[in-house]
């Protein structure tokens, strides 16, 4: 077992690109572009909660940063500079280069510099900060939908929660489904060219973290107003419509756009060659009040919201 500092030094000491000076001071230095507003977002693994202890390494040093670059994107960011505490148990040098080895494979797929950190012994968590910068004015917030505008979801809510599900018995997926969902729970993709992309166009945006309609509900709270969803391709009540719905994890970004731009986003979804689905309309009405309607327009009461951690 290498020194704390040979660790550190072995395993997430890499060269940078946009960093003054990174790890190994007592402090990173980073010089952002004048104009530029920081986005800045944390976020904690911890493991029994987020991750099982059997997780795979890798897979877990992919995700853990690519949550915080889910949350960049959803700022509209660039993300830029990350730092990394780690908490450890006495780890095995393969389970620490493997996780590194993930994490830089994330880090290097978006541009990110690892500028520092802390490393600690105890029982597994990691936490990440991420830094992204965004011209300033134009971040994409949680409380700028307004009545008249589009309801939009990228990908498929729910794949994460369905591929949980299987590994917990509660769903026996076949393939390509099963590869698709266990994918989508391990090695989430973060959306950050579809959040760069909705700098002018969305007027608020979120990460669904915690489920479609849990998030989506943070974005009616936050804007004062209601919504009225009506989702194509909803499965028929059972788990897969639960998880569609309610299911957290997936990284997915929901926002709101006038519906002037609903051309300008289906060019996008071909640009991007991302799924892009409009789900409904902002509607003036108590904050936070959803209704949710099927193809024939009755109205359908879902089981929960999403995940709440003290809930
Ligand atoms: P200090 O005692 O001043 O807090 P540390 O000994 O904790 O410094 O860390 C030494 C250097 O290594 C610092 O630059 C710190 O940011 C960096 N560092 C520590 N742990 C990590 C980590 N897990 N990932 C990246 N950088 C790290
Ligand atoms: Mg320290």
């Amino acid at each position: 077992m290498p020194s704390e500092f040979a660790l550190i030094d072995r395993y997430f000491k890499r060269p940078t690109r946009r960093t003054v000076l990174g790890v190994g001071d007592d402090g990173a230095l980073i010089a952002p572009t004048p104009g530029q507003e920081l986005a800045i977002s944390t976020d904690l693994l911890v493991e029994g909660t987020h991750f099982l202890a059997d997780a795979d390494p890798e897979a877990l040093g992919w995700k853990t940063l690519a949550v915080n670059l889910s949350d960049i994107a959803a700022m509209g960011g660039q993300p830029l500079w990350a730092t990394l505490a780690a908490v450890l148990p006495a780890p095995t040098i393969d389970w620490i280069e493997a996780f590194a080895r993930g994490f830089f494979d994330c880090a290097n797929s978006y541009g990110v510099d690892l500028i520092g950190g802390d490393t600690t012994r105890g029982p597994r968590a990691f936490c990440v900060t991420i830094l992204g910068e965004v011209p300033a004015g134009k971040a994409l917030r949680r409380d700028g939908a307004r009545a008249g505008d589009s309801i939009w979801v990228s990908g498929r809510p729910g794949h994460a929660a369905l591929g949980l599900a299987h590994l917990q018995g509660r769903a026996a997926l076949n393939e390509p489904a099963l590869t698709t969902c266990l994918a989508a729970l391990h090695r989430p993709i973060p959306r950050v060219a579809l959040g760069l992309a909705l700098r002018d166009i969305a007027s608020a945006a979120i990460d669904v973290s915690d489920g479609l309609l849990a998030d989506l509900g943070h974005i009616l709270e936050q804007s004062r107003c209601a919504a009225r969803l009506n989702i194509p391709g909803l499965p028929p009540a059972g788990l897969e419509r639960d998880c569609w719905l309610s299911g957290g994890d997936d990284y997915e970004l929901a926002f709101t756009a006038a519906a002037s731009f609903d051309a300008d986003i289906m060019a996008l979804s071909g640009t991007l060659d991302l799924s892009l689905t409009r789900i409904g309309e902002i509607e003036a009405g108590p904050p936070g009040a959803l209704i949710l309607c099927d193809d024939g327009g009755a109205v359908i009461t879902p089981t929960t919201r999403g995940y709440d951690h003290f809930a």
